[in-house]
């Protein structure tokens, strides 16, 4: 009899909250390990200051010696509070970061001592990286991958290495990252929102896109969790009865949060606090053990490396609390996944969030403006959209019964739809002075006042439209931000630049004034886009039907949904915005592919070890003991053995139908996985995994969690969802 779950219940039995000590006010220790602004003032001269100053807000190159007096500071203030090491962080697209430690200590030739770090190792360095991803962009013998300095996020010391963000990038110049290209897509929505913004007020010369997520996770005591190869290995319980009580009881969601976990969030926060991490809310989410941390929002490169830092702070503080974070989209059957809303809004340099009504008809016209033309953009892309947070275990919630679907679509709420209703009805070409004044007083005079009760949210929207932001809801917890936040920028940017050339041309040929020729390019985006909005509920079959009628993707797996990447449209769109060639885009599809592929080739593995070395062998223990007890009962009773064994009898055929059952469909499995294995094209081999090895999962986990019911507790070696969700 396997030991390990009981000794692992018996483990976390003995857990106490670990002691958190809270030195100072949180906003005094916001940023203490963070190389911002405010140290840059003490560190470095004015002119360094003022020429990392342009490279963060215009672009601008930095000079090989102003790099090395920003170094040097960095490297004096770094070792002043204990780092010994630097590295460059950055994201390859294995989809988390990577970083390699280098000692700022070095020998001079005569064998002294001292402590190195000039411009040169600040801007560039050439890992030896040649193992991460590169979907063929590096196979040539000079493709060799350096990373590059991102001054817009500013370096960080974590532990005690300082970490200084960095792009990676080919020596042919590919993006071998997340980072790069959506620095290129937030420069291209800068560039096409700010020349919009102009329309409005001309001093506005910058627009950030901002980003809030909301990071969804569950927490399980570690040994618990280790005692489950399947956790260990692929994140995620691939069988398990559920427990009798799940989350129906709503007793968890926003409830006291449990001893042990609020010592783990106070640690974390302290530690995100000092790493310029500007954590707000804390929460028990719906599922048992499951909860929610969430930020102040922020520019969105700098958000990303901030989400992608925090998962990589909780890991670790975790462990120091005995506990293990899981990220995964599905842990749990039965209860409700993981995901991470990223909020989403454009920001511009004199502090407008033009996804906000204002106070004035111009400044509401201007609030329409980037509101439609969101909705324009989202409508012409929803497919690509899609693609973007598509992976094998987001595929456990899109499409799949859990919020939000795979069909996108748009909530804006019953009085925006009526705004844009009444703006459907601006006459063609010159307004005349009555229509323009009655736009100005009924239609966009009205928006602050309809928002102030626009609280109806619809829950179930992929995209809803939240008072002052759009929220994109079917981003994964695991997922890197910036993938969405990719597509998203650049499919907004070539909107707005569309719009801007309409526009532009209204005025100067047609002769219309500027409102009106707004008016009028709007009055046509909201006719054609009108498909994409739905008020509705996303996962009512209706929906479905109509969604289809509608001509929207519903492309419930990853396979089915990244094949967009490299449609024409979006290998145009990619290249025309300057984000990504057609060379990156086939890579990232290759990588996402060859990833899903992964991903199921394990899970198929694990199950297959699981069944055979777990399930089978516990289920053959038990069925010898019912044996053992109908031979025994046999020698004592003669003939009438038979109806006292009625109840053992049928275990022990059931249990004997199920292992039956179980062999048969897990080595049908493993054989279409063998099949998989040999086919060399990725699109085909990953199509194999989702349609022929994967429909076995479901099957093979209903015989185990038969199994489970059937077998005694005792006998059953793996941990079980009641006591993975409910030992505390
Ligand atoms: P909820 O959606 O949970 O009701 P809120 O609407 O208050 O909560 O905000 C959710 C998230 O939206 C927060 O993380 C917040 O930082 C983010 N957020 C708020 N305003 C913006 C904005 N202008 N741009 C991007 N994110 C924003
Ligand atoms: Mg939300």
């Amino acid at each position: 009899m396997s030991k390990l779950r009981f000794e692992a219940i018996i483990e976390s039995q003995k857990r106490i909250p670990l002691p958190i000590e809270e030195n100072g006010r949180r906003s005094e220790l916001f940023a203490a390990n963070v190389f911002n602004e405010e140290k840059m003032l003490q560190y470095l001269t004015k002119d360094a200051l003022e020429s990392v100053k342009g490279a963060i807000v215009s672009g601008t190159k930095i000079q090989r010696k102003i790099a090395d007096q920003v170094a040097e500071a960095m490297k004096g203030w770094a070792i002043g509070k204990g780092a010994t090491h630097y590295t460059h962080w950055f994201q390859p697209l294995t989809g988390s970061t990577a970083e390699k430690h280098d000692a700022f200590f070095d020998l001079l030739p005569d064998g002294k001592a001292l402590e190195k770090f000039g411009g040169g190792q600040l801007v560039q360095q050439e890992p030896d990286a040649s193992s991460f991803p590169h979907g063929g962009i590096r196979n040539t013998f000079e493709a060799r991958g350096y990373t590059a300095w991102d001054p817009t996020s500013p370096a960080f010391i974590y532990g005690t290495t300082l970490c200084i963000p960095t792009i990676f990038v080919a020596y042919t110049g590919e993006a071998l990252d997340n980072k790069a290209p959506l620095l290129r897509a937030l420069h291209a929505v800068d560039d096409a929102a700010t020349a919009v913004a102009k329309y409005f007020d001309k001093n506005v010369s910058k627009v950030n896109a901002t980003l809030g997520w909301e990071q969804e996770y569950f927490l399980i005591d570690k040994s618990l969790a280790m005692s489950r190869p399947d956790i260990v290995l692929t994140g995620r319980t691939l069988i398990g009865q559920t427990a009798a009580k799940g989350q129906q009881l709503d007793d968890h969601y926003f409830g006291v949060i449990p001893g042990r976990v609020l010592s783990f969030m106070r640690h974390l926060e302290v530690e995100c606090t000092q790493l310029g991490i500007p954590v707000k809310t804390r929460h028990n989410e719906v599922a048992p053990n499951q909860f929610e941390l969430a930020p102040i929002f922020e520019e969105a490169n700098l958000a990303v490396d901030h989400n992608l830092l925090l998962m990589d702070v909780m890991d670790k503080v975790a462990k120091k609390h005995n506990m293990k974070v899981l990220f995964h989209e599905k842990p749990f059957a039965g209860i409700n996944g993981s995901g991470k809303h990223n909020n989403w809004s454009l920001a511009t340099d004199t502090g407008v969030n033009l996804l906000s009504p204002g106070s004035t008809p111009m400044k509401n016209l201007q609030f329409l403006t980037f509101f439609v033309n969101t909705i324009k953009a989202v409508d012409s892309y929803e497919e690509l959209l899609r693609s973007s947070i598509a992976s094998a275990s987001n595929d456990h919630r899109l499409g799949a019964n859990e919020a939000p679907p795979a069909i996108f679509s748009i909530f804006i709420g019953k009085q925006l739809g009526s705004v844009l209703d009444e703006l459907e009805g601006v006459s063609k070409g010159k307004l005349s002075p009555e229509e323009k004044t009655e736009l100005k007083l009924n239609v966009v005079g009205k928006i602050p006042e309809i928002m102030l009760d626009n609280t109806d949210r619809n829950r179930t929207s992929p995209f809803a439209f939240t008072g002052n932001k759009f929220e994109m809801r079917g981003v994964g917890s695991k997922t890197n931000c910036a993938k969405p936040m990719t597509v998203l920028n650049t499919i907004v940017a070539k909107q707005l630049r569309d719009f801007k050339i309409e526009v532009d041309s209204l005025i100067d040929k047609k002769n219309l004034k500027k409102d009106e020729a707004i008016f009028n390019v709007l009055r046509e985006y909201i006719k054609t886009s009108k498909r994409i909005r739905f008020d509705g509920d996303g996962y009512s079959q209706e929906w479905e039907k109509e969604a289809k009628k509608r001509k929207l993707s519903n492309n419930k797996s990853t396979p089915d949904a990244i094949q967009v990447l490299t449609s024409k449209e979006s290998l145009e769109l990619f290249d025309s915005m300057n984000v990504m060639s057609g060379v990156e885009v086939k890579a990232r599809q290759e990588i996402e592919l060859d990833s899903y592929i992964m991903h199921l080739q394990i899970e198929g593995r694990v199950l297959n070890e699981m069944v055979y070395g777990y399930v089978i062998p516990a289920a053959i223990e038990y069925q010898n003991i019912l044996i053992a007890n109908v031979g025994g009962l046999k020698g004592i009773y003669g003939a009438d053995y038979k109806k006292m064994c009625e109840s053992q009898l049928a275990i022990i055929e059931g249990v004997a139908e199920h292992i039956a059952a179980l062999k048969s469909k897990t080595d049908a499995m493993v054989n279409e996985r063998k099949k998989a294995n040999v086919i060399s094209d990725s699109n085909k081999k990953a199509y194999a995994y989702c349609d022929k090895v994967r429909p076995y999962f479901e099957g093979i986990r209903y015989h185990c969690d038969k199994l489970e019911r059937l077998v005694s507790d005792k006998h059953w070696p793996l941990t079980k969802y009641r006591e993975l969700l409910f030992v505390k």
